[in-house]
């Protein structure tokens, strides 16, 4: 047993912890939990608790079902919302075979594997997600639009609102969590928040985010709201994004930050933007995994739709953001495509991947953009070699069954999972009649 191992152990005894929660994370991005009882966790460390794969989304065949979750004692916490009294703590887990093989369809391996590629050349990698999310008044109805909890608009500061004592609850919490919040304010749609995590490792960061969409969840329920990370709620007010801001560090050292170089960029930083641009494209599947996702990427809403960078840009897909003079080390870009409800470890994994090949293979960076893209006309666009994210789920499906890189960074089983799983989605979709169709063809035809 490790100093960690101990440390969790004595924890367990001395915060009169009750139940020991293990999470991981199925393939499309849900939350799994299963609950022991304090006893069960020494024989857990040493050899994991045996579960039924076959029955979680996109782990196993029925042929391959038995799997060991081993909870990671670094990610032990008590849950702040399950009150004083005994308490019930949580432990992330990676997932192993029988044989403590890890397991190939564990999006924390998929992740865990591209970092360690990274790490092999001497790189780190850290990302600052921004999380947007709507607040809806009280329960849903199936069928009717949802009503978000207040009327306000971007940084909009009002003495009471739902909003605000919404984000005071919910930041309390996560601090407590060990979760450091950088940023909170509200967002430009009614009822829109957004909550900005401080910058970690980028598997401390997926831990984290998955965390946060528990959190945000408990918190809106004890207050009577509901929260929601779906990209595009509504067709009138802006979607829900996850922008992210990467860097990669070479030891202590940001290597994206060259001092002189425009806009403080090092060459690793362009070839690293220039991989993400290239291969968006096939990655934008993973990184807006929903049928909604592409409902976001339509063109406003200050969400992208063309593969470009900018410096100034909020239209452009890559933004580097503003720099400050003599803060080398927080040069970074934001990534502007992902929304939070992807799977946030198979989305650092197939970003990291893409810039990484950027990397490798010098790619050279493409001109950056200075107009507003969306206000550009086609052959204006055309003229600039700007091309299009895909349009559709159908679309980003399409492009990812060839590529290379998703295969690769995936592994062959989540890949298949993957695109199959999507497919299925599509097929459901496509077969929907809506309320567009029928307000517009009923009464003239
Ligand atoms: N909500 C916008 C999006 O979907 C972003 C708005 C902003 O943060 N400037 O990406
Ligand atoms: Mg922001
Ligand atoms: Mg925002
Ligand atoms: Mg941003």
């Amino acid at each position: 047993m490790g100093k960690q191992e101990d440390f969790v152990l004595r924890a367990l005894e001395e915060r009169d912890v009750r139940f020991v929660r293990l999470w991981f994370t199925d393939v499309l991005g849900y939350l799994k939990s299963v609950a022991i009882a304090p006893a069960e966790l020494e024989g857990a460390f040493s050899e994991g608790i045996g579960f039924d794969g076959s029955a979680i989304e996109g782990f196993a065949r029925v042929t391959e079902a038995d799997m060991l979750a081993s909870p990671d004692p670094s990610t032990f916490q008590i849950l702040p919302w399950r009150g004083d009294g005994p308490a019930t703590a949580r432990m992330f887990c990676d997932i192993t075979m029988p044989d403590g093989s890890a397991s190939y369809a564990d999006p924390r391996y998929v992740l865990k594997r591209t970092l360690q590629s990274a790490a092999d050349k001497g790189f780190t990698f850290y990302t600052h997600p921004e999380i947007e999310f709507y607040l809806f008044k009280g329960a849903l109805e199936p069928g009717r639009p949802p009503v978000p909890v207040d009327q306000s608009g971007y940084f909009d500061h009002t003495a009471t609102s739902a909003g605000s004592d919404f984000r005071r609850e919910a930041i309390t919490m996560l601090e407590a969590m060990g979760i450091s919040v950088e940023f909170s304010h509200h967002e430009g749609g009614p009822g829109q928040q957004e909550i900005d995590l401080r910058y970690a490792d980028a598997l401390s960061t997926a831990d984290n985010i998955m965390t946060f969409r528990t959190v945000v969840r408990e918190v809106a329920l004890s207050q009577g709201v509901w929260a929601s990370f779906m990209p595009k709620p509504f067709t009138e007010h802006p979607g829900s994004g996850m922008h992210t801001h990467v860097s990669l560090f070479e030891g202590d050292r940001n290597a994206f930050f060259e001092g002189g170089a425009e806009y403080q960029l090092s060459k690793t930083g362009r070839h690293f933007i220039a991989g993400i641009l290239h291969h968006a494209a096939e990655i934008t599947a993973v990184t807006n995994q929903w049928v909604n996702s592409y409902k976001r990427l339509i063109g406003g809403g200050e969400a992208p739709s063309y593969i470009s960078w900018g410096h100034n840009n909020r239209s452009a897909m890559v933004r580097v953001p503003m720099y400050k003079p003599n803060k080398g080390q927080s040069t970074r870009i934001e990534l502007r495509t992902i929304d939070a409800a992807c799977n946030p470890y198979l989305a650092f994994a197939v970003v990291l991947a893409a810039g990484m090949k950027g990397l490798e293979g010098e790619y050279e960076l493409p001109r950056e953009s200075e107009d507003d893209v969306w206000s550009l006309t086609d052959r204006e666009r055309q003229a600039l070699g700007l091309e299009q994210l895909p349009k559709s789920l159908y679309d980003a499906i399409g492009i990812a069954e060839r590529s290379e890189l998703l295969a690769e960074t995936l592994g062959e089983h989540v890949f298949d999972f993957f695109l199959r799983n999507k497919r299925q989605e599509w097929e459901e979709y496509r077969g929907q009649v809506s309320a567009f169709e029928r307000d517009r063809m009923l009464p003239v035809i």
